[in-house]
């Protein structure tokens, strides 16, 4: 029997999950979700910290936040699911004049787009929030109550869940090995594992190349439409179709501690600007977070347990308290971040393959714009617009255009 399908979605986290969703949800019926692992989440989902902030500096991702944590705050009523979304706010701390003039112009910003209630905060209220805190180098900061927290995992399975009920499948244990792209010199094929960009023959005529189908290690499926949703390892699946796409995998670590009474049973996530180090509570522990500018792209999974050092040195700056808290090298763990070199995610279609879309590239913020992202790539695939972003800013034309965006409030 030939299996055959509308859409095809490769990779089922988060991201993933949330495309498929959106696609049923707009009734598209025969989507199926192919996945490589045994179970869902084995990818950067499953490592992520399931932080969400409306907090950003370029319009764009104020608008993604904004439509996201607003489905997070009713996602349980409309998915059916649990999101475990928890408004403990996100609190930016300040070091520097120009730091303390980036969260105001930021502020200003994410006001006129909608997100009303980010606070500023001065050095005292601070304190109120994290008594434990260094203060003497603070100046001041912001404070936004409706960012916050989610279960990655929970999100994830709810979406899939949902759209699994209303008609969606999805294959585990199933990867994608190629993508068949017809009308590329005439010839109808699979095409090399790296889509033919290190071919020496000449350069295919420029006619319009099309998704026909996906091999797949339980045969073959065919399609006109495929969207990559395969998280850090997108580049490789986009060179299946021939297609180039600017993400590289970058290594984050984060540590755990032991349970740990020393700060407020509640607070929010806390960022100390001057280092980038940040810290939020998990259950009775902190989850402690850092990004080491020394880690360099690469698909690197393992935990470096010489990061524990680094990243207790900048806790025990910020928060002297934490200099007494416990840390198990084994509990602490590394997944991947999907980087562009803007820091903005990929999503739309490809240039010259049709049916080709990317849902790519979230350097770090996939989690919280899970279901932005999966709501425009939707509305892309299946009306060519969407209504909640501009998607051409989000294109992968804009490398070659030279449009990048740019995004300094990277965590
Ligand atoms: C330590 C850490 C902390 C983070 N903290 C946050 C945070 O606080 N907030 C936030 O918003 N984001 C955070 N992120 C980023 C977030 O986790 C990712 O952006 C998000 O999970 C990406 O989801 P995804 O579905 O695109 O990718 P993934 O979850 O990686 O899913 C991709 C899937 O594709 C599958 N796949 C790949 N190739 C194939 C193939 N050929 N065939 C079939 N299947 C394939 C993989 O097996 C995988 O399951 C964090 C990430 C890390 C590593």
């Amino acid at each position: 029997m030939i299996e055959t399908a509308d859409v095809v979605i490769i990779g089922s986290g988060i991201v993933g999950s949330s495309v498929a969703y959106h696609l049923v949800e707009q009734g598209c019926k025969n989507v199926l979700v192919i996945e490589r692992e045994a179970h869902q989440g084995k990818g950067s989902t499953g490592k992520s910290m399931g932080g969400v902030r409306a907090q950003f500096s370029t319009p764009v991702n104020i608008q993604m936040s904004r439509y996201s944590i607003d489905f997070f705050s009713r996602f349980d009523e409309v998915v059916g699911h649990p999101a475990d979304y928890r408004a403990h706010g996100y609190l930016f701390c300040a070091t520097t004049e120009r730091h303390l003039d980036y969260l105001k112009a930021n502020r200003e910003r994410q006001i006129s787009l909608g997100v009303k209630n980010v606070d500023l905060v001065s050095r005292e209220e601070i304190g109120e929030f994290v008594p434990q805190l260094r203060f003497d180098d603070i100046l001041g900061g912001t404070f936004c109550p409706t960012d916050g927290f989610v279960d990655p995992h929970s999100v994830m399975m709810g979406f899939m869940l949902n759209a699994r009920t209303r008609g969606a499948r999805l294959w585990l244990d199933t990867t994608v090995t190629g993508i068949e792209v017809n009308g590329s010199a005439g010839s109808a094929g699979i095409l090399p594992a790296d889509g033919g960009l290190n071919s020496t023959l000449p350069a295919p005529s420029r006619a319009p190349r099309r998704i026909t189908g996906v091999n797949t290690t339980r045969g073959h499926v065919s399609t006109p439409i495929v969207i990559n949703a395969a998280g850090p390892w997108a580049a490789e699946v986009a060179r299946m179709a021939g297609a180039d796409l600017p993400v590289e995998p970058l290594r984050r670590q984060l540590v755990p501690t032991e349970p740990f009474d020393g700060l407020p049973q509640r607070f929010p996530m806390v960022i100390d600007m001057s280092s980038g180090f940040h810290f939020r509570r998990e259950g009775k522990g902190i989850l402690l977070a850092w990004n080491d500018p020394e880690e360099t792209a690469g698909y690197k999974t393992d935990f470096d347990p010489t990061f524990v050092e680094k990243i207790l040195t900048h806790a025990a700056y910020r928060v002297p308290a934490l200099a007494e808290a416990e840390v198990n090298p084994r509990r602490a763990w590394a997944g991947l971040y999907e980087m562009t070199p803007d820091h903005h995610a990929i999503i739309g279609s490809a240039p010259n393959i049709e049916g080709l879309y990317f849902a790519n590239g979230f350097s770090g913020h996939g989690v919280m714009h899970s279901p932005a992202s999966g709501r425009i790539t939707a509305d892309l695939v299946l009306h060519g617009n969407s209504d909640l972003i501009d998607a051409s800013q989000l294109s992968v034309d804009r490398f070659a255009e030279g449009r990048l965006l740019e995004e300094t409030a990277v965590l």
